[in-house]
């Protein structure tokens, strides 16, 4: 017998097919049954013992360590660390800006974290503030090709003047650059004016809609006591009439219903679209703890253990997509293009079918790293749904040079002890910070529905890869059902 050390992996199977990745390449091989069960049972250590006939079996299947790696998952831990720091001057560049062109809303949604848009303060940013802001932005990556700005709320829209005005000026100040706008709007306020500039300039609106009348009547109330849904699919009419690729976020309250939700959009003519649960605000919480501390106690359970709880929702999801996931396999062998675009309508399954790729994600979203938020007053935060809590202002726009990224100066992945040892950290690169700031009161500590989800997503994505040729991804590519540059789980 033999001490053999193992690389950090993971099993699982669809149907009959049956896979093992390796956690920190992301790199899959399908395996046969007996391999399978035998690797099941070692899942998770890191040294064993073994006879000599194992060792072959180990080595067929890459899984035995080299000797300079570690022999437990602390060692494995320092190599993480160490890989993280050294991708860290990258994530810290300042890549996008979100502007918040107003803290006011002519909506009062029953779940807004801003507290009516107005994220304590409320206000208008004036031209002043958001001239400098562009600077300030300009200033921090000066040699980068390509100018990311998304104009934010409350409702942006309540201050158009300023959309038009920053626009301008922005390509007045970064002349030959790669110039990209987004505006996140409720709708409500788009007329032929604003849609012909959105047009013009190429400007990407991002619908926040909630779908059926039912839902959207209760959950996003106008202050003026009319009927948004109407309006809202009124004024969405007109602008498909001009921007016909148009995304739209569902927002989910309560026991909303997420597949007729998701029906609902595709009818109303969406291509893509997807639903976020509601976050809850956190402006009246009293003192949540903050930041680095883990809410995992050290002596509680095994952190490489999922709960029981989020095994059953993994099980769940799993089930629940199965069925889309083979459909969406049997349309893609068929080049049956317009079931494929139907099937890949919602954002989960066409991120699985973006193929498996296998560079590693350090973070979920570029929130205090490579995208930072300008409130209206010109403070700075990590993102637009931190504004209002002092302690995560990192800094102003009047004052020059970088601002500190204090939390976000290093991440979940590393941070957080599930994260540390879940096989999915490197696909994944961790969850929102703002709801896990609000669910488990840390940054870094994910909630168990997204880890279930996150977990579900990774499995059927290596099993869609496993299952396409190269004539299979070349025609995803050419119907652009996949961009080539991105790694499927990139969001922002
Ligand atoms: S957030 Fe991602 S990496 Fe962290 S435990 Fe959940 S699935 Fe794993
Ligand atoms: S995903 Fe979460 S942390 Fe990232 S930008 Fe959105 S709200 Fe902020």
């Amino acid at each position: 017998m033999e001490i053999i050390s193992l690389k950090p992996f993971h099993t699982f199977c669809v149907d009959d097919l049956f896979f093992v990745i390796r956690t920190r390449t992301l790199f899959y091989d399908i395996l046969d049954e007996g391999d399978y069960i035998w690797l099941k049972e070692r899942e998770g250590v890191f040294q064993t013992e073994i006879a000599p006939d194992e060792k072959e079996r180990l080595i067929r299947l890459r899984l035995i360590a080299s000797p300079s790696d570690p022999t437990d998952s602390s060692g494995y831990l320092e190599i993480d660390k160490k890989a993280w720091n050294t991708a860290r001057p990258y994530l810290l560049q300042l890549k996008a800006l979100e502007l918040m062109v107003t803290q006011e809303c002519n909506m009062a949604c029953i779940y807004c974290y801003g507290k009516e848009g107005r994220y304590d303060k409320g206000g208008y940013m004036i031209s002043d503030t958001a001239r400098k802001a562009v600077d300030w932005y300009l200033s921090q990556n000066p040699d980068t090709e390509e100018i990311s700005i998304g104009f934010f709320g409350g409702e942006p829209l309540l201050n158009f003047p300023l959309i038009q005005e920053v626009v301008s000026y922005v390509k007045e100040k970064a002349p030959g650059k790669k110039l990209l706008f987004g505006v996140t709007t409720n709708a409500t306020l788009l007329n032929d004016e604003i849609i012909d500039f959105l047009r013009n300039e190429g400007i990407t609106p991002l619908i926040s809609f909630d779908g059926t009348p039912e839902y959207q009547r209760h959950n996003r109330i106008l202050k003026n006591g009319r009927d948004s849904h109407d309006i809202v699919i009124q004024n969405v009419r007109r602008l498909m009439k001009k921007i016909p690729q148009l995304p739209a976020c569902a927002t989910l309250w309560g026991d909303a219903d997420e597949e007729l939700v998701l029906q609902t959009l595709k009818d109303y003519g969406f291509t893509n679209f997807w639903t976020n649960r509601a976050r809850p605000s956190l402006l009246d919480l009293q003192e949540p703890s903050l930041g680095h501390e883990t809410l995992i106690p050290e002596n509680d359970t095994d952190p490489a253990q999922c709960s029981p709880e989020e095994e059953t929702m993994q099980r769940q999801t799993f089930i629940s997509l199965k069925d889309k996931v083979k459909k969406t396999l049997e349309a893609m062998k068929a080049r049956d293009t317009a079931t494929l675009r139907e099937l890949v309508r919602p954002r989960d399954i066409s991120r699985m079918l973006s193929g498996w790729q296998t560079h590693l994600k350090y973070q979920y979203c570029g929130v205090g790293r490579s995208m930072l938020t300008v409130a209206v007053d010109g403070k700075i935060y990590p993102c637009h749904c931190f504004i209002g809590l002092e302690k995560f202002c990192l800094g102003s726009i009047n004052t020059p040079g970088p601002v500190p990224r204090k939390f976000f100066e290093t991440h979940q992945i590393v941070e957080n002890k599930k994260c540390q040892h879940c096989f999915a950290r490197f696909a994944c690169g961790g969850s929102c910070a703002y709801e896990n700031y609000g669910v488990n009161g840390d940054i870094y500590h994910p909630t168990p529905e997204y880890c279930a989800k996150k977990k579900a997503w990774i499995e059927f994505a290596i099993y869609l890869d496993s299952q396409m040729n190269k004539e299979d991804r070349k025609y995803l590519l050419e119907n652009g059902f996949v961009r080539k540059e991105l790694n499927i789980f990139d969001l922002l």
